[in-house]
């Protein structure tokens, strides 16, 4: 056997992570380059007076994926981290009053719609079951290949034949408007298309397979946060021999002849085998490769980045039990907001707001008695806007909105913020103008323009994370994590 050969890993998001865990465990000697002092990207922590936060996702679906992974080096998950499964899964709450449960149980959840919103219950299971059906045609395909090679595959081949039964051609909204006839009922299955940042007046049908994650295979909250999956996923990868070095940004990929034959840091060159992207693949392109000029490079820069986010971190000396975990308060107008955030860049003026409250799930994230408000609003990518003001406006819509909801005066109990607006969310990981998710899927093709795991026009380079294949949220970027790992020790002996 020759010498092990070297990796470089350039990030600590969970891509990154999950290709050095594996890359690691397969004999391959990896040393992993972050820019920030810590493990996670944008699944990171953040603790202030007293409270403690998720800085980036809250939502852990297929938590199956984290579970092969761990599988795949000879760990069980259970014996790292404890998931804990949510029903139910959502309260939302309607600018009419209306309060309603999304129960993961589809009797329960069937039963309240009929209950809350008077549709009949048949008519929801009937909608999840398609849900289902589109997932168990195209899920597999989608999530967990290497699609460039897949492509031409039977499997590929029977989705196309299929087309139709994926719903395709319509959009979500088209496809949910036309199935469950009720305006909340549309809106809060429309809701999904942001689990990708996407609009689901543009976003194909077929990424209705989402409610089929959520409902059928489960929503979790986390032992310890989210944070806990990096955390583990760096500690365990140490332990396997990965050499971290956090505080390092790789300023440049060493390119000869076409080849990736190591990193640039510090102005220092060092020399590795292989090279493996969790940075942000137009970031990639345009700064550590070239300078923007490549065809490729001005190709991926041309898609179009998914929704960023507007967060407010906020400490509430209060605890509220009409709160669970998952909170949605709806706007009158969600077509009026993501022409704001589409079309007029702008955060909406009437925002749909998320509130995430760990301390449900782990008492010791906030005061006794108080609780860990995490709040997104969706909201732009970053285009040079005036992100104080945005953000001011959108704090004074998101107190006014849920203060409303909750009958009392919110202001009153605010006790610390922090915020994250998109300009922040770019210069912290180096994405996108700041998208969440990379590309939006609100092109058809998105799926098939997506960067794969190897890079175009260079050997021995390879991308994991969110705005590569499979795409963006935390089971597709492990996924991609795992696929590029497969790739390599595929490929490079
Ligand atoms: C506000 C918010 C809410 C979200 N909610 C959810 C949710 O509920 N559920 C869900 O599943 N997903 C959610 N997501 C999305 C999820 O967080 C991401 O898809 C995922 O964490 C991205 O992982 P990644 O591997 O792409 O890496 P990233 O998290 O983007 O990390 C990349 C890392 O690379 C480092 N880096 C980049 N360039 C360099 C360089 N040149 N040198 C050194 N280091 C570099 C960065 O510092 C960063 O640490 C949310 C994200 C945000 C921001």
């Amino acid at each position: 056997m020759g010498p092990l050969k070297r990796v470089a890993v350039i990030g600590t998001g969970l891509g990154g992570l999950s290709a050095t865990l594996v890359l690691t465990h397969n004999g391959y000697d990896v040393t992993v380059f972050e820019r920030n002092l810590h493990p996670g990207g944008k699944a990171g922590n953040l603790e202030i007076g007293g409270y403690r936060f998720d800085t980036g996702p809250s939502i852990l679906t297929m938590p199956f994926v984290i579970d092969r992974l761990f599988d795949s080096v000879g760990e069980s998950r259970g014996d790292h981290l404890e998931f804990v499964r949510l029903d139910p899964i959502t309260r939302y709450f309607f600018p009419d009053g209306t309060a309603l449960d999304a129960f993961a149980d589809p009797e329960r959840f069937s039963a309240e719609v009929q209950e809350k919103l008077d549709v009949p219950g048949d008519r929801v299971r009937a909608y999840l079951r398609r849900c289902s059906e589109i997932y168990s045609l195209a899920g597999d395909l989608f999530l967990f290949e290497d699609l460039g090679r897949s492509l031409f595959s039977l499997k590929a081949l029977w989705g196309v034949l299929n087309s139709w039964r994926l719903d395709l051609f319509r959009t979500m909204h088209q496809v949910n408007d036309a199935r469950l006839k009720e305006k909340r009922l549309v809106q809060l299955f429309d809701r999904y298309a942001t689990y990708n940042g996407s609009d689901p007046y543009r976003i194909s049908g077929i990424f209705n397979m989402i409610q089929h994650v959520e409902y059928d295979l489960g929503s979790y909250a986390v032992k310890g946060g989210i944070f806990a999956i990096p955390k583990a996923l760096h500690r365990l990868s140490e332990e396997k021999g990965a050499n971290f070095r956090f505080g390092e940004e790789v300023e440049s990929i060493l390119v000869e002849r076409g080849r990736a034959r190591g990193v640039i840091t510090g102005s220092k060159h060092e020399r590795f085998d292989i090279v493996l992207s969790n940075s942000d693949v137009v970031h990639t392109y345009d700064k550590l490769l070239d300078d923007g000029s490549s065809r490729t490079a001005r190709r991926y820069a041309r898609m179009e980045p998914s929704v960023s986010g507007a967060v407010f971190y906020i400490g509430i000396r209060k605890a509220f039990d009409d709160l669970l975990v998952n909170n949605i308060f709806f706007s009158p107008d969600y077509e009026r907001e993501f022409k704001d955030i589409f079309e007029r860049r702008r955060c909406p003026s009437d925002p749909t707001v998320y509130v995430n409250i760990t301390s449900k799930v782990d008492p010791e994230d906030a005061p006794r008695g108080c609780e860990n408000w995490f709040v997104l609003v969706n909201a732009p990518w970053d285009s040079g806007q005036d992100w104080r003001s945005e953000m001011e406006r959108t704090r004074s819509s998101v107190i006014e909105r849920v203060g409303k909801a909750l009958g009392c005066d919110l202001t009153k109990e605010v006790e610390v913020v922090g915020t994250l607006d998109p300009s922040g969310i770019q210069k912290r990981y180096l994405t996108n103008k700041g998208s969440i998710y990379g590309v939006s899927s609100n092109d058809r093709n998105a799926a098939f323009l997506r960067q794969g795991s190897r890079a175009r026009g260079y050997e021995h380079l390879y991308f994991a994370g969110g705005s590569a294949h499979p795409g963006g949220g935390m089971p597709l970027v492990i996924s991609s994590g795992m696929i590029a790992a497969r790739s390599i020790i595929k490929r490079e002996k």
